[in-house]
């Protein structure tokens, strides 16, 4: 990864908002800036200074940038470090800096002007150059396998707690880091909430099985959604998965370098309202994925950002019903100059097949 050029842009865009340093404390942005992977604070100024303690000393020295241990803590070491230099105006990040820390350092900074600033790092984060895409891509790999695998299995009679903990070790098996976030397994009433947290349920058919999971890869994540059914699927199902799957179908074909997220999301949701089933579509349909599994662009019905080339976002819309069940179908998608690319290749049922 070219982390020296990924720092010369921050530096630049330090420059056009008049600030003669930032304080970088989010871990995502971290690695990306530095390829380091443990807790500890990245200071830019014309260089890049990282300070950690002892802990991750060797991570440290493997990172693309000064390094300093500190003894009693980062943030004293921070503040000592500072406080050598003659700076005027310091950015930290408002958005992962706690109150008690930007206060810490006001107290320790005196004359120094602290600015709070958002998304300088994220912003440069949410276009992904080859490099990132190629790991990323291998994220998208263990997903596919992982979920076609185990619906190919013999999953009924596990709880859904089992069936994650299942899940999680064939993506070990593949060679991920582990899961990209908690893997949702969910059965019948609770496919109704989008964020599932996995409970005792049995699964065991007739019912709706929603599956979402994403896998870790050198720090890169994937997601990807399938629903099924077990069993003979019901009227509620084949109604609920055909308009999600045309819905999906449709924002993938909004989604181009050009188009606003609000567009992309616009092709999913007035689709369903015209079913009648807006209201069920309860969030927006996807969201960046990259070091982090929720980044930069988030697609929704009130984002107006524009969607740029190299970005790779989720295609997720679901539809939510209590006391039934849900159907979501979630891609990753690479956004290019003429339209998107799929990323995920699991495969899906087509509407009539169900
Ligand atoms: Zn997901
Ligand atoms: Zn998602």
């Amino acid at each position: 990864m070219n982390y020296v050029e990924r720092q010369r842009r921050v530096q630049a865009a330090m420059a056009s908002e008049g600030l003669d340093g930032l304080v970088v404390v989010s871990a995502a942005n971290l690695r990306y800036l530095t390829g380091f992977a443990g807790e500890g604070l990245l200071v830019l100024r014309d260089s890049a200074c990282l300070i950690t303690d002892g802990r991750f000393r060797l991570e440290g020295e493997r990172a693309e940038a000064e390094l300093v241990i500190a003894q009693n803590g980062v943030w004293a070491g921070l503040a000592e470090l500072l406080a050598a230099c003659k700076l005027r105006r310091l950015g930290f990040e408002a958005d992962h800096t706690t109150v008690a820390c930007a206060d810490r350092l006001r107290a320790a900074l005196g004359e120094v002007e602290l600015v709070g600033v958002t998304g300088i790092v994220e912003g440069l984060r949410s276009c992904k150059d080859a490099e990132e895409l190629a790991v990323l891509r291998r994220a998208v790999v263990v997903a596919d396998a992982v979920l076609t695998d185990f619906l190919a299995s013999d999953f009924e009679g596990m709880t859904e707690r089992r069936a994650a903990l299942a899940i999680h070790g064939a993506m070990l098996d593949l060679g991920a880091d582990g899961p990209a976030f908690e893997t949702i397994v969910a059965f019948g009433p609770g496919a109704a909430e989008p964020h599932h947290a996995n409970t005792d349920t049995v699964i065991s058919g007739p019912g709706v099985l929603l599956v979402d999971l994403g896998a870790t890869v050198e720090g890169y994540r994937s997601d990807l959604t399938r629903t099924v059914f077990l069993g003979p699927p019901d009227e509620t199902f084949r109604r609920l998965y055909s308009a999600v799957w045309e819905a999906q179908q449709r924002a993938i074909a909004a989604i181009r370098a050009g188009t606003s997220a609000r567009e992309a999301d616009e092709a999913a949701r007035s689709f369903l309202a015209a079913q009648g089933l807006a209201d069920y579509f309860s969030h927006g349909l996807g969201h960046g994925v990259g070091l982090e599994i929720h980044e930069r662009p988030t697609l929704g019905p009130t984002r107006d950002e524009v969607l740029q080339a190299g970005q790779v976002v989720t295609v997720e819309p679901g539809l939510y019903l209590p006391g039934w069940g849900g159907v979501r179908i979630e891609d990753m998608v690479l956004v290019c100059d003429d339209g998107a690319e799929v990323l995920s290749a699991a495969p899906k049922l087509p509407p009539d097949a169900v």
